[in-house]
């Protein structure tokens, strides 16, 4: 069997154009352009080249993009002060503070000063609380409205517009950070998966894996896992970015795997270019949450 590719680039592509089309909808109703603010401290070569990718994304697509750096020095106070100033500027709609912050920096201390309202990134114990608490879909959501970390939420979308069945499925992640793994467990239980958290104290994890109807793995192990740890016909979520030799590569062994999947994500071309399309939808959201209270 030859996996079925799901083919994330693609459907980024469109996506930006629908992106493209309700940005261009929200800018004639309210006369406002829909901003994210990004937070660096400091010049760490992944965030300055993430950063880079997110302004032509978002600049590319007519929403705003502004960049506040600190210096490597920064302390918690004016790492603090900066958010706090972002959270009450009406021109911002949406904060990111890249990560890695300074040593010393208490990073759960700056995620909690951002407005839950504001944070399109997923990352304030408000929004991940929501998250845990949602009700299922189909039922009334019982949580007031909230932000998903965009890569996770990407990976959903993935499965969903391939029309991937997700109810009563067993779902395996492999992973539970809580910017990847946990809410994309979460994802997986809203849509009725039966979800099994995989991480690295687990035992026989390649049997637990091949118990997968769907797998996901979100570990930042090259290749990690083998072809024999995927049940014949499961769907492959693999949201790894790994370098081997200078080659990006996922944590699933692609090539033995599409012999046994019946869908899988490749990378690159996967999960990575839904990333940017989630965080701009998440601030589109914020925009016109924001607005229609205001109204
Ligand atoms: P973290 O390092 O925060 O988490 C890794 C998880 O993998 C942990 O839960 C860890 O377990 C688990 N793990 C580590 N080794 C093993 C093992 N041998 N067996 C089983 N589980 C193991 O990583 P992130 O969640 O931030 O990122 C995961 C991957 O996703 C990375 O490759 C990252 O680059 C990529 N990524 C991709 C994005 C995209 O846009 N596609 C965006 C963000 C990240 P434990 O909890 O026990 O330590």
């Amino acid at each position: 069997m030859t996996a079925t590719i799901l083919n994330g680039r693609e459907l980024a592509k469109t996506m930006q154009e629908e992106i493209s089309a309700e940005v261009a909808a929200f800018k004639a109703r309210y006369n406002v352009v829909p901003t994210i603010a990004v937070v660096r401290a400091g010049e760490d070569p992944a965030s300055v080249s993430y950063g880079k990718a997110i302004e032509k994304a978002f600049t590319g697509r007519g929403m705003g993009f502004a960049l506040h750096t600190l210096p490597e020095t920064a302390t918690q106070d004016e790492i603090v002060a900066l958010v706090a100033r972002l959270n009450a500027d009406p021109d911002v709609h949406g904060i990111m503070v890249q990560e890695p912050l300074p040593k010393g920096v208490n990073e759960a201390a700056v995620k909690e000063i951002l407005s839950p309202d504001k944070d399109v990134d997923g990352v304030h114990p408000v929004n991940a609380g929501r998250l845990a608490q949602v009700a299922p879909v189909g039922r009334p959501p019982m949580v007031e409205p909230f932000f998903v970390p965009a890569t996770p939420a990407g990976g959903l979308e993935i499965l969903k517009r391939y029309n991937v069945s997700l109810q009563g499925k067993h779902a395996v992640v492999v992973g539970r950070s809580n910017i990847v793994g946990k809410p994309m467990a979460m994802l997986l239980l809203r849509e009725n998966a039966t979800v099994t958290i995989c991480h690295s104290q687990t035992t026989d994890l390649a049997a637990v894996c091949r118990s997968g109807d769907i797998l996901c793995a979100a570990v930042g192990r090259a290749k990690m896992i083998k072809g024999d740890w995927i049940k014949p016909g499961a769907v492959v979520i693999d949201f790894g970015v790994n370098f081997v030799d200078g080659q990006m590569c996922g944590d699933v062994d692609f090539e033995a795997a599409q012999e046994v999947a019946g869908m899988i994500t490749p990378v690159p071309g996967g999960t990575g270019p839904m990333t940017n399309i989630m965080l701009m939808r998440n601030v589109l959201e914020a925009a016109q949450r924001q607005l229609k209270e205001k109204a």
